[in-house]
Parts: structure tokens; C-alpha cells; sequence
């Protein structure tokens, strides 16, 4: 892809970033929408992005070196033309998620295959196949602009977004949308992502800010927790009842933070692990009581490259039992390739092991006879329907689950913020102002704030500056 002069992709229309600054100020001054709507609307925007032509700079290198500093761009690029389904949101705040690493790191595979595909596919398709890719599953914002056949929302309306991209012309998105054929992940599997000043959205990604919350805060939430709340909450997963034991691989991560939240919040048990005693320290003050440090019990599940060692996996189990008395009714797995044999072990007879990821490797080895001898079912899951990601929306709105932000970075730090999830260095979540100038902004309803608790709001942040 050619840059010009302006830092654009070339061939993009005129800037105007005198109307983005217009626009964006009247939306931090807290403008009303019929004020909004009266203002013109700019042709490009600040975004965080990733270019065709760079797409193998990492070839040949591992994945650790591979690093999203580098290929991680913030600059202008120009807005699309809005589809009657879609609304523009000024973004106020955005998130960093693991799939940010991904597309920064072309691994698995350059993520502008999927734009290509989304290309062909309609007239509106061929809006995202271009030859940047504008990241980001996750915002905060305001609707600027909505598109002529949304119904439930308007201009001005304060949102936040979930990031399930959903054909609803698709027969089987009726019943599960998840399970529809073209189901993709918006900012990931489509263009236009939230790390942006202004983003594109469809109106069934939208679901209603918790008033309570600051921008930063309400940002950093509806992937992960929706993710959770589908592996723990939802029938489609393996749903928590009173009494279970749970056990959950990174729980002071991305998802793991909002798994033990609904974990505890369905009357089960959490035993989450974690690699170090700042993290043990964070997930008890969350309400967590049983924890593992990884790292301080060394287990070493792989002898070498190719050999798993069950006297390692029998290892966890007893320490788990030592712990809550039992084997895990559940585990809920995402490392992949390094824990999944433990997990298919440890897990009680008829339990289950619901899966969402493989950051560690996706070719799975288990001992299979420990799978059927003892009953016990490997369950995939992947993000939520709008249904699921309202509910777990809900639940924060309700303050009965507190978002896991732990650190927030500037847009233009995009690249360092994701080095820092690429490299394991964070906790919770970590949040990335756009269009907000300062954090703290966005708290409307400060009696419901103050009820949930400054203290328990903090929880992740505290830590990480520890
Ligand atoms: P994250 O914030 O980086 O947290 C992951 C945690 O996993 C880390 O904090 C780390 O905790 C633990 N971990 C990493 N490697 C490990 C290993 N080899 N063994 C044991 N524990 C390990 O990431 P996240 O946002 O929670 O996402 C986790 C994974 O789920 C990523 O691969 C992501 O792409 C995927 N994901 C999938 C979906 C979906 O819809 N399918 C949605 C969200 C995320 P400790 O070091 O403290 O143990």
C-alpha cells in the first residue's frame, strides 16, 4: 500500500480533520444528538491499522520476536460509506484483546484473507477489502450517524459494542448466530475495528453503556466477558450450577477475570490460576479463594517437544483436591497445547472441558482413555450471540460484574499496549483512549458507581502498579 504526504493510504478522499475535531469536541462537550446530526459528518478518521504490503515483515521469525510495535500504524484513513444496518460511533475508548495480537503478528494467517472474503461476498462487502485493516473488537462511544433501516438506537445514544458480525440472512443465524456459516468477529475478521476515533458498527452489535462506568472502563468489557459468560453462564456452554468446582486457566487475564466473576455469581467454586503472586493477590481481593501460582509450583506437563507427563498432571489434580475437595466439574480452557492434557486429566468424571482458545498452539494432544473411561465431553465454544453479550452486558450494568482494567494507554501507543498482552506483562484488561481526551470521563450515574464501589472498581488497576 502507498502512503502520500498526509500519512493516508493513497487515493484517499480529502481530509477533514477540521470536521473530525468539530464533531469529536461537540461529543466530549456531551452534545445532544440533534446537535450531532446537525454537524457535518468527516470522510476519514484516526484509526490503529495494519497494511497489506507488510503483511510478511515477520516471516521466518518466532512468534514471541514478531512485534505489533512494528506493524501497528495510527494514522488518517478514510470512512466508508455507512450501510443502512450500521451506525458511526465516535469511540471514546477501545480494548486490547489477544486477537489484536494475532492480526499484528499475521499469525495464524494474515487476517486480510478474511477482508478478501468479505469482499466478494455483497456490494457493502467490498467496503473491508482493502489494503489496511482497521483493528480493534472493542469500544465505547457515541452514535454519530445511523444508517436508514436502524430502528432501536439514534443518534447520540451512548453505546457500547459487541464484536459478533452476524449475516442475519442467513437461516441458522436465527437460531444460534454463532452458528451461522459467515459469522465473523468485527476488527478482526472484518474492517473498521474500534481502535479508531470513529468506527463503523452494525446496530445488533450495539448494547447500552453502564451508566456507572467511565469510558475506559465500559470499553474494556464485551468481548471477554461475553465470551465468558457463553463458556460459563449460557446453555450453549457448559452452565455453572451451585456447588461447582471450576477450574480456570488464566484467571486474572482477559477472560479469565470475568470467568471467575460468573463463576462466583452462579454459586460455584473458582480455582484460578495464575503466574505470580501479585496476580494470587488480585484474584483473592476479587473474591477468588483458592488459587494456584503456576509458576511457583513449576509444572512441567511437557518432558520435551513431543512428551506429555501425567506424574505432572496428577500433580495439579491433587493440589486442586487439596484445595476444594474435589476434581473440577468444569475446567475452562483457552492456553491450548501446553495445558490441555492437564486439563483433560484433571477435570471430574463426567466434567467437562469447555474450550475457546489455543494461545499456546491449537494441535491438542490428550490421553483420550481418561476422556471416555470417565465420561467426560470437550466442549468448543466461541465468542456469544447478541443475546448472550446483552446478558453478560447486563450483568455489568448491574455492577454485579466489576470490568478487569488495569492499565489504559493513548491510541497512539497502540503497538506498545499489545506487546504488552503479546508478552504476558498485563493483567485484566487493558484499555486504549481514542476519542475520550482524559480517563475518568463518561460516569453518569455516580449513586450506582458509588454502590459497586471505587475499591472494587480499582481492583486490577491497584495491582498492575504494584
Ligand atoms: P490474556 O489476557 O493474555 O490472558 C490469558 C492468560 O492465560 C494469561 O494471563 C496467562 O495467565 C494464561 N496463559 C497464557 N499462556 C499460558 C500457558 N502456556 N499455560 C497456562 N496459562 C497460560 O488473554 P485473553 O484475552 O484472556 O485470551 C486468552 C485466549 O483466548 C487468547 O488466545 C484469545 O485469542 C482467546 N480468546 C478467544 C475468544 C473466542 O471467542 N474464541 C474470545 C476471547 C479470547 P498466567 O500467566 O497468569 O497463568
Amino acid at each position: 500500500m502507498r502512503i502520500d504526504a498526509r500519512g493516508v493510504p493513497a487515493g484517499s478522499p480529502p481530509t477533514n480533520l477540521a470536521q473530525m475535531s468539530e464533531i469529536l469536541d461537540a461529543v466530549r462537550a456531551g452534545a445532544s444528538g440533534g446537535a450531532l446530526a446537525g454537524m457535518t459528518m468527516p470522510t476519514t478518521t484516526r484509526a490503529a491499522f495494519i497494511r497489506r504490503d507488510e503483511q510478511n515483515m515477520f516471516d521466518g521469525m518466532a512468534s514471541r520476536d514478531k512485534d505489533p510495535r512494528r506493524s501497528l500504524h495510527v494514522g488518517e484513513v478514510p470512512l466508508p460509506e455507512l450501510a443502512p444496518d450500521e451506525v458511526f460511533i465516535a469511540v471514546m475508548a477501545s480494548s486490547i484483546n489477544f486477537n489484536t495480537v494475532w492480526t499484528s503478528i499475521f499469525e495464524p494467517l494474515p487476517t486480510f484473507g478474511f477482508l478478501d472474503r468479505l469482499g466478494k461476498e455483497s456490494y457493502w462487502g467490498r467496503r473491508h477489502a482493502l489494503d489496511h485493516h482497521i483493528v480493534g473488537s472493542d469500544a465505547a462511544g457515541v452514535i454519530l450517524r445511523a444508517g436508514s433501516a436502524v430502528r432501536s438506537w439514534k443518534i447520540g445514544d451512548e453505546v457500547t459494542v459487541h464484536c459478533n458480525y452476524v449475516d442475519d440472512q442467513d437461516p441458522t443465524s436465527h437460531d444460534d448466530s454463532m452458528l451461522a456459516n459467515n459469522q465473523r468477529i468485527w476488527g478482526f475478521e472484518t474492517n473498521f475495528g474500534g481502535l479508531a476515533d470513529i468506527s463503523v458498527v452494525k446496530a445488533n452489535q450495539l448494547m447500552p453503556k453502564p451508566t456507572h462506568l467511565t469510558w475506559e472502563e465500559a470499553a474494556v468489557n464485551a468481548l471477554c466477558n461475553s465470551t465468558a459468560y457463553r463458556m460459563l453462564v449460557s446453555r450453549n456452554g457448559a452452565p455453572v450450577t451451585q456447588g461447582d468446582k471450576v477450574l480456570i486457566w488464566g484467571a486474572s487475564g482477559g477472560i479469565g477475570s470475568f470467568a471467575v466473576q460468573h463463576v462466583l455469581n452462579s454459586g460455584g467454586t473458582p480455582i484460578g490460576v495464575v503466574s505470580s503472586a501479585n496476580k494470587v493477590e488480585t484474584l483473592r481481593e476479587l473474591g477468588c479463594e483458592y488459587v494456584i501460582d503456576r509458576r511457583e509450583k513449576n509444572y512441567q506437563f511437557w518432558k520435551d517437544e513431543h512428551t506429555q507427563d501425567e506424574s505432572e498432571w496428577r500433580r495439579l489434580g491433587k493440589d486442586i483436591r487439596a484445595l476444594v475437595g474435589d476434581d473440577p466439574d468444569i475446567v475452562f480452557e483457552h492456553p491450548g497445547r501446553s495445558t490441555m492434557g492437564a486439563s483433560v486429566f484433571v477435570a471430574k468424571r463426567g466434567g467437562t472441558i469447555v474450550t475457546c482458545a489455543a494461545t499456546s498452539g491449537y494441535m491438542i494432544e490428550y490421553d483420550n482413555r481418561h476422556l471416555w473411561m470417565k465420561l467426560k465431553t470437550i466442549k468448543g465454544s466461541h465468542f456469544s450471540n447478541y443475546r448472550e453479550a446483552w446478558s453478560a452486558n447486563q450483568a455489568i450494568i448491574d455492577g454485579k460484574v466489576v470490568p478487569p482494567l488495569s492499565a489504559v494507554f493513548p491510541l497512539e501507543q497502540v503497538g506498545e499496549a499489545t506487546y504488552e498482552v503479546h508478552h504476558n506483562r498485563h493483567e485484566g484488561k487493558i484499555g486504549v483512549l481514542c476519542a475520550a481526551p482524559a480517563e475518568g470521563l463518561g460516569v453518569a450515574n455516580t449513586e450506582l458507581r458509588a454502590r459497586v464501589g471505587e475499591n472494587r472498581l480499582s481492583i486490577f488497576r491497584r495491582h498492575d502498579k504494584e
